[in-house]
C-alpha cells in the first residue's frame, strides 16, 4: 500500500533535516547523513519524494535518492573518475572520446542526485555552470573540430538550464555546418516533469534534429506528470531514447525490468542502453554481477517486443568508451 508522505512537499529536499522533516529518514540517522552531506549532494524533487514509501527501506525509488551511510565506504575497485573523462577533456566542459561525437557539459547540477552516480559529488554553489567565457571557448572548440557530427549535451542535466539559454546553445551548435545531430541526456522528464514547459519544448525546434535520451530506472518513475512531459516532447517530434542503470534492489529482476521497459515504450521512448553500474565511490550496494545482467537480458528476450530491448553496455576502464557486455 502506498503511504502518503508525512507532509505536503512543494520544494526539493536538499539536507538531512529536510529528509527528516519529510519523514523519509529517522531522526537517529541524521548525524551520519550530515557526514555524507559534507561530501555528496542530495536532492529529491517533490515528484520523486511523493513516490517514496517512507516505511519501506527497500523502496526502489527511495534507494535511488535517499543517502545511505554505506556511501562513505569506498570499495577497493571503486574509482574517483570511473569514466576517465579527465584525459579526454580538450577544453573545460567538453569530453572528446570518439572521432565523430563529443560531450558538452554546460553545467554540473542535476534535478535529483542519484546515490549510485559519481556526479552526486558536491559541486560549488554555481552548480558547475560554465562561465560565459568558458562556454564560448567550448563552442569555439566544436566550431573548429569539423570531424564532430553529433554534440551530446550532458552534465549535470542540461534541462536544468533556462529554456532561453538552452535554445541559444542548441542554436549555436545547429548553426555549424558539420554538426548533423544534437542529443541531450536528461533525467528531468521523470524526476522533475514540471520543468518541461512549452518554452523548453520550443527550444528543441532547431535546424538540426534534437534527440533526447531519458534516464529512468523504475516503472513507478513514469507518473502521470512524467507522461505529460514526455508526450509534449514526443508530440514536438523529438525522438526519445531510454537509458537505464542496472541497480540491485531497483530493477535487477525480470519483472521490474520488464515493467520499466514497457513503461518506456508506452511513453514513446525507445530503450537504448542498459548500463552496467560504473564503479563510483561508495556505490557497491547497487552493483549487479555482469553475469546476472546477461541472464536478465536473456530472460527478457521473448518476454518483450524486440524494440523494447536495450543494449547492455559497460564503460571500459581507462576511457575506452561503452562496449556491449557479452
Ligand atoms: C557515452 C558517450 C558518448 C555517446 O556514446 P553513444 O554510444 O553514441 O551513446 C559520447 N562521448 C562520450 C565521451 C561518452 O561517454
Ligand atoms: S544519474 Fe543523472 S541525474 Fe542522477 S546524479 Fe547522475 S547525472 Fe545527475
Amino acid at each position: 500500500m502506498p503511504q502518503p508522505i508525512a507532509q505536503d512537499q512543494t520544494r526539493t529536499l536538499r539536507s538531512p533535516q529536510d529528509l527528516m522533516r519529510a519523514g523519509l529518514v529517522a531522526p537517529a540517522t541524521v548525524p551520519a547523513l550530515e557526514a555524507i552531506a559534507a561530501r555528496y549532494a542530495t536532492a529529491i524533487t517533490p515528484a520523486m519524494a511523493a513516490l517514496i514509501k517512507p516505511d519501506d527501506p527497500a523502496d526502489p525509488i527511495g534507494l535511488q535518492y535517499i543517502p545511505d551511510a554505506a556511501e562513505l565506504i569506498t570499495a577497493p575497485h571503486e574509482l574517483e573518475d570511473p569514466t576517465a573523462d579527465a584525459p579526454f577533456t580538450p577544453v573545460k566542459g567538453v569530453v572528446h572520446r570518439y572521432p565523430d561525437r563529443a560531450l558538452l557539459k554546460p553545467l554540473l547540477a542535476c534535478p535529483v542526485y542519484c546515490r549510485f552516480c559519481f556526479r552526486r559529488e558536491k559541486v560549488g554553489p554555481d552548480g558547475g555552470l560554465l562561465t560565459e567565457a568558458e562556454l564560448q571557448e567550448a563552442l569555439a572548440w566544436f566550431e573548429g573540430n569539423t570531424a564532430i557530427r553529433e554534440v551530446i549535451l550532458t552534465g549535470g542535466d542540461p534541462l536544468m538550464l533556462s529554456a532561453r539559454r538552452l535554445g541559444e546553445i542548441l542554436g549555436r551548435l545547429a548553426g555549424l555546418a558539420h554538426i548533423e545531430t544534437l542529443r541531450i541526456h536528461t533525467r528531468v522528464p521523470v524526476a522533475d516533469p514540471a520543468r518541461v514547459t512549452a518554452p523548453l519544448v520550443a527550444a528543441m525546434r532547431q535546424a538540426k534534429p534534437v534527440v533526447i535520451a531519458v534516464h529512468a530506472n523504475h516503472a513507478r518513475e513514469f507518473t502521470s506528470d512524467a507522461g505529460v512531459a514526455l508526450a509534449r516532447l514526443a508530440d514536438a517530434g523529438v525522438p526519445l531514447l531510454g537509458q537505464t542503470v542496472l541497480l540491485r534492489g531497483v530493477n535487477a529482476d525480470a519483472a521490474a525490468m520488464e515493467a520499466l521497459l514497457r513503461a518506456m515504450i508506452r511513453n514513446r521512448i525507445k530503450p537504448y542502453y542498459l548500463h552496467s553500474l560504473d564503479p563510483a565511490p561508495g556505490t557497491a550496494r547497487f552493483q549487479v554481477p555482469e553475469a546476472d545482467g546477461l541472464a536478465l537480458m536473456a530472460a527478457l528476450r521473448g518476454r518483450l517486443p524486440g524494440h523494447a530491448l536495450p543494449l547492455f553496455v559497460r564503460e571500459t576502464p581507462m576511457g575506452g568508451g561503452k562496449k556491449p557486455v557479452a
